[in-house]
């Protein structure tokens, strides 16, 4: 039996940005409106080109940005409702991220070993013995030497200080970790590296992975089910499996025609994508993808298409189903 420890309901995401230097303040929607969830043990992708809102999403189940509306749900949890400082700590233990740039992520300042302590030290009553027997198990469960503790951070290779964030993101034993983009900033030898600790840990830990890229290929491999966002909306989401061999919305079928393969198949349809991705701050009417999309229609102007379903786990929102 599948048990859910992540759900998102109809958020929405609105910045307000500057319209000139003249001042002005325009709206800028980001998220709008997106519904999804996360089971027990499950890597969960979200898929998009750079500016849908997948990042945005990520900081508002984060609690780092306020939405503006719509539910997240962590472990049984509304957390709207976490503000006190003892929530949060709670809050903080069952969720944790991973950023895309370790570069940027590890204080450059603290010693490994502090950066690893910092967490348990603010978030638990743990005593030093305690912290210090978590952090080595932790730096071990990345494959780091407990020597790692008492250097800092510039003395690592990119991935080994994005190894470092992985073990930082575990050692509060979350359930859930965001991972945002965490291989872009690497190269790819190394890529390969990471996205196989996260597989393992994931089996080991039996945790549920947000996994934000925009590499579809990376994607295939590690995940158990995408959700493809365009312009702050899900427009596709179902299993990985089933995403690959049977995509439906026209934006999931431009992504993966634009994505290398090694052993392409000839007789799959190819969508070419073109033009760029609307701004958020006027999106477009009816279906967002329609400024962009081969099969546009004249209800797809003005129309919001309806989600449908093709089996329990295979949604897509588009008029050519509705
Ligand atoms: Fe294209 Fe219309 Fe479907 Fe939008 S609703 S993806 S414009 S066919």
């Amino acid at each position: 039996m599948t048990e859910k420890v992540l759900e998102v309901k109809n958020l929405e995401v609105i910045y307000q940005s500057k319209k000139n230097i003249f001042g002005g303040i325009k709206n800028v929607y980001a998220v709008n409106g997106v519904t999804l969830s996360a089971d027990k043990g499950e890597i969960l992708a979200i898929a998009g080109e750079s500016g849908c809102g997948k990042s945005t999403l990520a900081k508002a189940i984060m609690k780092l940005i306020e939405p503006k509306s719509g539910e997240i749900i962590v472990d049984n949890q509304n957390v709207e409702n976490l503000h006190k400082r003892k929530e949060l700590k709670n809050f903080y233990k069952k969720i944790q991220m991973i950023f895309q740039n370790p570069y940027a992520s590890l204080n450059p300042k603290m010693k490994i070993g502090q950066i690893l302590r910092e967490p348990l030290e603010i978030n638990t009553e743990l005593n030093k013995n305690e912290i210090d027997e978590i952090v080595i198990k932790k730096v071990h469960s990345v494959g780091l030497d407990e020597d790692c503790l008492k250097r800092y951070p510039h003395e690592f290779s990119g991935g080994q200080r994005q190894r470092i964030a992985i073990a930082r993101a575990l050692v509060l034993e979350p359930q859930i970790i965001i991972a945002d983009e965490p291989v872009s900033a690497l190269d790819v030898s190394i890529q390969a590296q990471i996205i196989n600790l996260l597989k393992e840990l994931k089996n080991e830990l039996n945790l549920t992975i947000l996994f934000i890229s925009h590499d579809l290929s990376v994607i295939k491999y590690i995940s158990d089910k995408i959700a493809i966002m365009y312009l702050g909306e899900i427009v596709e989401m179902g299993k990985t499996d089933e995403i690959f061999t049977n995509p439906k919305h026209p934006y999931t079928k431009a992504l993966l025609s634009s994505a290398p393969e090694l052993n392409p198949d000839k007789t799959k349809e190819k969508i070419q994508l073109y033009g760029e991705l609307p701004s958020p701050e006027n999106l477009p009417q009816g279906c967002k993808f329609h400024t962009r999309c081969p099969y546009v229609f004249d209800k797809c102007k003005t129309e919001t298409p309806n989600i449908a379903t093709f089996s329990e786990n295979h949604i897509c929102k588009c008029f050519l189903y509705n």
